[in-house]
Formats: structure tokens, C-alpha cells, sequence
């Protein structure tokens, strides 16, 4: 069945890293008075190729339900269509129009919520900044629930850190927010984290679970209750490149975190 098509117009597109060539997007459905969608889902961009084939690409949103608008963050990647298609929209005049379908997709928040340790790396931080615009809206009611949010955030240079000064803002605002960006390859100056996104998770569940007198790691649930009805007290959501979510996933699974806990998208 032939999904309905909706036009977006893009309403500012910005180069949030030029070393990256990441940039983030800012979509306007004039035929829809809203587009309504959960945090962490993505739409589907489709536009016909040089040699007219009709191609399809996924975008995580990177904002909230917010009226009929949308957000995206994209970047280019070498010899890509579509990357460089939507990289490559004039962003003057503005106005250039785009066709998706959606919104699509499971990649959002359990309810209720619960302590989440979000972990991202390059344009993954798109559904995360969705993630978190929903939970401490700048204005009206936080739906965090008082309960803790880690965001660790990998890239390889300082550069690269997408919307940096946003979640150092919200981490200042926001008491259960802890920002972490790790970079692999920082220079000397770079007072922060260094090494691999998989590297700090542990050792954040461990200060957790020493905090809250828990034992790290935690005992398996009980084998004999039906997966459909496990809850749990801390979920992780990953997004990026297959490679760094199944070390991520390894790494959980390995002290002792069921797969029910672990909830992923993977762009490759
Ligand atoms: C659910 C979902 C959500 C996504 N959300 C985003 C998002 O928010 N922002 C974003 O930038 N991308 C996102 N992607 C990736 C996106 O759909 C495209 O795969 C990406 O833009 C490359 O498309 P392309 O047409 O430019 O390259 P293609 O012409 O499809 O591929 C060119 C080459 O690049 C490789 N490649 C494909 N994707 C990537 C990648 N992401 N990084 C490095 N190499 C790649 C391919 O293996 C191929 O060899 C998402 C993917 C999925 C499945």
C-alpha cells in the first residue's frame, strides 16, 4: 500500500559542525495543524535519485512534538544520496520542500519512567534530544519524574559535540540531567571524559547501584516470570552505528542487564 506523502518545508537549516558536516534541520508541515509523534521516533525521507529512482531514507526526529514542525540532524556521509541531498538543500531563500511519511518507529521512552542512561554517538544524539526536550520542556511540566537521566555522549573530537551548549544549559537547569561527552580522540586541553561511550557506562550503573546499596552487578530476574511482565528500575536507549551499540549491549548483558532493558536503534 502507497503511504500517504507529506511535504515539508524547511524553515532553517543550520551547520551545527563543519569538520563533521553535521547539520540540523528545522521542517514545517503546512498541509497539517499538528504533527503529533513520541520522542524518539523517525520519519522517512523519500526524493528520486540522479538517475530518477525513488529512494527512501530514515531521520530520527531531534525534537519533541512541537505543532506541526519537526527537527532533524543529518550528517553528510561520503558518496551518500541522501545525506547530501537534504546537506545540500539551499538554506537561502528559504523554502525548499522535502517529502516524508511517518512518524515511525519504537525507539521511545518506557512509561513510566524510570532512571535511563542514554547513549549516543554522532547523529544518535538525534531521538536523544527528542528524548529530552519532552522530559524537561523549557516551559510547562517536567515529566521526568525526579527520576535520573545520564546522557553519555561519544564522539572523536571536541568539534563534533553536537548541541553541546544546549545539554550543558539543561545539566545546569536540571538537577537529575548528567551530561557526559567522551571523545576519542581529544587534544590535551580537553579536561572531560576520554575513550569510548562503552567505557563509562559501567561505571556509572556501579556509583548508581553503590548509591542506592545495590549490588553491581545486579541478580537476574526471576527466570520464572514471563518476560511480558518484567519491570525494571533503570532502562538504557543507544543510537548509532551498529558497531558501538552491540559493544554497548555486550557490555550491559555482560553485569547481568536483561535485553528487555535495552532498547536500540541502529542507523547502519
Ligand atoms: C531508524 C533510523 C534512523 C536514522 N536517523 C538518522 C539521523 O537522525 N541522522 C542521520 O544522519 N542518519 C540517520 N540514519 C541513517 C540514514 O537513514 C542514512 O542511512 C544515512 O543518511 C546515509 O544515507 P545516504 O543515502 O546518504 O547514504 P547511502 O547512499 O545509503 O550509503 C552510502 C554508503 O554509506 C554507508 N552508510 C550508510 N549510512 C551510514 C551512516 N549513518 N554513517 C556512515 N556510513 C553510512 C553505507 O553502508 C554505504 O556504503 C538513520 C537510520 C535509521 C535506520
Amino acid at each position: 500500500m502507497a503511504r500517504e506523502l507529506l511535504t515539508a518545508r524547511l524553515e532553517r537549516k543550520e551547520c551545527i559542525s563543519e569538520v563533521a558536516q553535521c547539520y540540523h534541520f528545522t521542517f514545517v508541515i503546512d498541509e497539517l495543524e499538528s504533527f503529533p509523534f513520541t520522542a524518539g521516533q523517525f520519519v522517512s525521507a523519500v526524493a528520486p535519485d540522479a538517475n530518477g529512482k525513488v529512494q527512501t531514507r530514515a531521520y530520527s526526529i531531534a525534537s519533541a512534538a512541537n505543532g506541526n514542525k519537526f527537527e532533524l540532524c543529518v550528517n553528510r556521509v561520503e558518496e551518500g544520496f541522501f545525506s547530501n541531498h537534504l546537506a545540500d538543500l539551499p538554506d537561502l531563500p528559504i523554502g525548499s520542500e522535502i517529502q516524508i511519511h511517518g512518524p515511525h518507529g519504537h525507539f521511545i521512552l518506557h512509561a513510566p519512567i524510570t532512571d535511563s542512561i542514554l547513549i549516543a554517538t554522532g547523529t544518535g544524539i538525534a531521538p536523544m534530544r527528542g528524548y529530552l526536550q519532552w522530559l524537561f520542556p523549557a516551559e510547562g511540566q517536567d515529566r521526568s519524574n525526579g527520576k535520573q537521566i545520564w546522557l553519555v555522549y561519544g564522539t572523536r573530537h571536541e568539534s563534533d559535540i553536537y548541541y553541546q551548549a544546549e545539554f550543558e544549559a539543561l545539566a545546569a537547569r536540571v538537577p537529575n540531567f548528567h551530561y557526559l561527552p567522551t571523545l576519542s580522540r581529544a587534544l590535551e586541553s580537553w579536561t572531560g571524559l576520554r575513550g569510548y561511550v562503552q567505557e563509562h557506562v559501567e561505571r556509572i550503573l556501579s556509583v548508581r547501584a553503590a548509591g542506592l546499596g545495590q549490588p553491581f552487578p545486579a541478580p537476574a530476574p526471576d527466570p520464572t516470570t514471563p518476560t511480558a511482565e518484567l519491570n525494571f528500575e533503570i532502562y538504557a536507549y543507544i543510537c548509532g552505528l551498529n558497531e558501538m551499540v552491540s559493544g554497548v549491549r555486550e557490555r550491559l548483558t555482560a553485569v547481568g542487564w536483561h535485553r528487555k532493558q535495552i532498547v536500540f536503534e541502529r542507523y547502519d
